[in-house]
């Protein structure tokens, strides 16, 4: 920003059925972000082959994962698919005290906990796939997941896809490219949206003087 102001740092959710592309924007977002960061989950579920532990995601089992919960570490927590997954508290806090913006990929368990905790910092955003077709096939390409999670996956997602009416933004990943440059421009929006900068009052007045 090329003015004197200050903003508050926002919190970015991105949710979607397993297999919309949100790896993908995400990754891509935060490559063309320099001020965005990613909230790093716990979670107690398998490490899949190529994921790494502090990267990916904090690898933990249910006695540190409860711990965690009990000890108010996490910003919010959910079981899905059998597995619980949360937001660690600190990382994020830390995050927004340096002034960066901090992307999460939360299902909406956890996005309706952080709207309780953080609504004016929080813009939520749904990605849809195009079609079913299209989100079998994506499901199918990553190859990491045996048969029977995948058959489960495609049974939540049409659960999970019915959570989109509680998101502030819906983007449907036809071109991958193109959800990337959408997720690009509302991000850049509700970076100018008036309640997240300081100082803008005295601002004004500087300016109103300076007349
Ligand atoms: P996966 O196991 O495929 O990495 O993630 C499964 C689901 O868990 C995804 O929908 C993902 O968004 C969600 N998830 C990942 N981390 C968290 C978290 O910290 N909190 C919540 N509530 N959901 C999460």
């Amino acid at each position: 920003m090329d003015t004197p102001l200050t903003r508050r740092g926002l919190m970015f959710v991105l949710s979607s059925p397993s297999g919309a592309g949100k790896t993908t924007i995400t990754r891509a977002l935060l490559k063309n972000n320099p001020g965005l960061e990613i909230s790093i989950s716990a979670t107690t579920r398998q490490r899949r082959p190529g994921e790494v532990d502090g990267q990916d995601y904090y690898f933990v089992d249910i006695p540190e994962f409860n711990a965690m919960v009990e000890n108010g570490e996490m910003l919010e927590h959910a079981k899905v698919f059998g597995n619980y997954y949360g937001t660690p508290r600190l990382p994020v806090d830390e995050a927004l005290a340096r002034g960066n913006d901090v992307i999460f990929d939360i299902d909406w368990q956890g996005t309706q906990q952080l709207r309780e905790i953080a609504r004016d910092d929080l813009v939520t955003v749904f990605i849809l796939p195009p079609n079913a077709k299209e989100l079998e096939r994506r499901l199918r390409a990553r190859a990491q997941d045996p048969e029977e999670t995948i058959r489960q996956r495609m049974d939540k997602a049409s659960d999970e896809m019915t959570h989109y009416s509680e998101y502030d933004y819906v983007l449907i990943n036809n071109n991958v490219d193109m959800a990337i440059q959408q997720a690009q421009h509302i991000l850049d929006s509700e970076r100018l949206k008036r309640h997240r900068l300081s100082g803008l009052s005295d601002f004004v007045r500087g300016l109103k003087e300076g007349l």
